[in-house]
């Protein structure tokens, strides 16, 4: 038994997505005819409230499209200096945009709108790039499966108002935020103009995002993922795995969350631990007391069958998923308790 922590990408099609997937009826989709991805596209568009929605390969490519919907060569992203669409998309943002990054010190991946005020560089100002869009990431990944507080959101979207700046959201996991925090889709949709969103994460897929938005700025998008690379043709294959999971496995994301918060109490009365972010979702980040430590632990976990993940700077990160089974997780708790450094 192998006990994959490492990322809630490492999950396999159970036997009831693979089914559904077989099932699918498909089209090509470069000709809009894959019935099943229109399925799941008007399924995510109606959810969050918005008029369209399209199907992408990843989330990079699905975030990639918005920051390139949201602007203009020179322009400038606000967003956290822990952001995905900073740190993990190759510099995408430049290479595709040519845009660049305004990094906000944010708080476990999540900034305020008095920053986000402050980071604004004022449009008549020609010397400084212009500021364009606003990028928000819920949960943050790097910020331990953080969730936003709604109403800080809101107070962004009216200064992107004001200032006339695009607002997107980073949705990878946005199930876990809804499940979490009893949010809805909906209160999502009438905040942001684009929202990305991952089935590949905890939602258990083989592959697919979508990006969710407006009418007028969704307008170019099939243009931008065709530039991109990502016009595909019979996947109505893995849009019902898509469709599959919506339906099953939306609601057991707080089986993961609260198998998270169990490790996370287990690893905070462990002498060797420093410190644990508080734990919301999924993603557990700790620091070991003694950063050398990091290979003799990582190696005891590996000698039973145990991964996770690395993330540097002496921060570890565990993340539970749809194929960490109640068995794996007495077993890894167990493990834990006996771990002597
Ligand atoms: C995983 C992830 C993405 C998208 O990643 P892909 O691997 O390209 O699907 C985007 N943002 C966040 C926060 C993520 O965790």
């Amino acid at each position: 038994m192998i006990i994959d922590l490492r990322s809630d990408t490492v999950t396999k099609p159970t036997k009831g997505m693979l089914e559904a997937m077989i099932q699918a009826k498909v089209g090509d989709d470069v000709y809009k005819e894959d019935p099943t991805v229109n399925v799941l596209e008007e399924r995510l568009a109606k959810m969050f409230g918005k008029p369209k929605a399209l199907f992408f390969p990843t989330g990079t490519m699905a975030n990639q499209t918005a920051i390139k919907l949201h602007t203009n060569p020179g322009d400038q992203v606000i967003c956290d200096k822990d952001a995905h669409i900073y740190n993990y998309e190759g510099g995408g943002a430049s290479f595709n945009s040519g845009v660049s990054c305004k990094l906000l010190q944010g708080h476990r991946g999540m900034f305020t709108a008095e920053q986000v005020v402050e980071a604004i560089n004022p449009p008549d100002f020609y010397h400084s790039p212009l500021t364009a869009l606003v990028e928000v990431e819920n949960t943050a990944n790097r910020g331990g499966g953080s969730c936003w507080d709604f109403e800080e959101m809101k107070k962004i979207k009216s200064v992107c108002n004001t200032h006339n700046l695009g607002y997107h959201l980073d949705g990878a996991r946005i199930w876990n935020a809804l499940v979490a925090k009893k949010e809805t889709a909906k209160d999502y949709g009438n905040l942001f103009d684009t929202i990305s969103v991952c089935l590949s994460k905890g939602l258990g897929c083989p592959i697919g995002s979508v990006l969710i938005g407006d009418e007028t700025i969704m307008q170019h998008a099939i243009r931008i993922r065709k530039i991109l690379g990502g016009g595909m043709r019979q996947v109505g294959y893995l849009a019902a795995a898509g469709i599959y999971a919506l339906d099953n496995h939306v609601e057991r994301l707080a089986e993961d969350h609260k198998k998270a918060k169990e490790i996370g109490q287990v690893l905070n009365e462990l002498p060797f631990i420093k410190k644990v972010e508080p734990v919301e979702t999924n993603i557990i980040i700790f620091e070991l007391q003694n950063k050398t430590d990091e290979p003799k632990f990582l190696n005891k976990l590996q000698e039973k069958n145990i991964r996770l993940s690395g993330m540097g700077q002496g921060k570890l990160r565990i993340v539970t998923h749809l194929d960490y089974t109640d068995l794996m997780h007495d077993s890894f708790l167990s493990v834990l308790k006996a771990i002597k450094l």
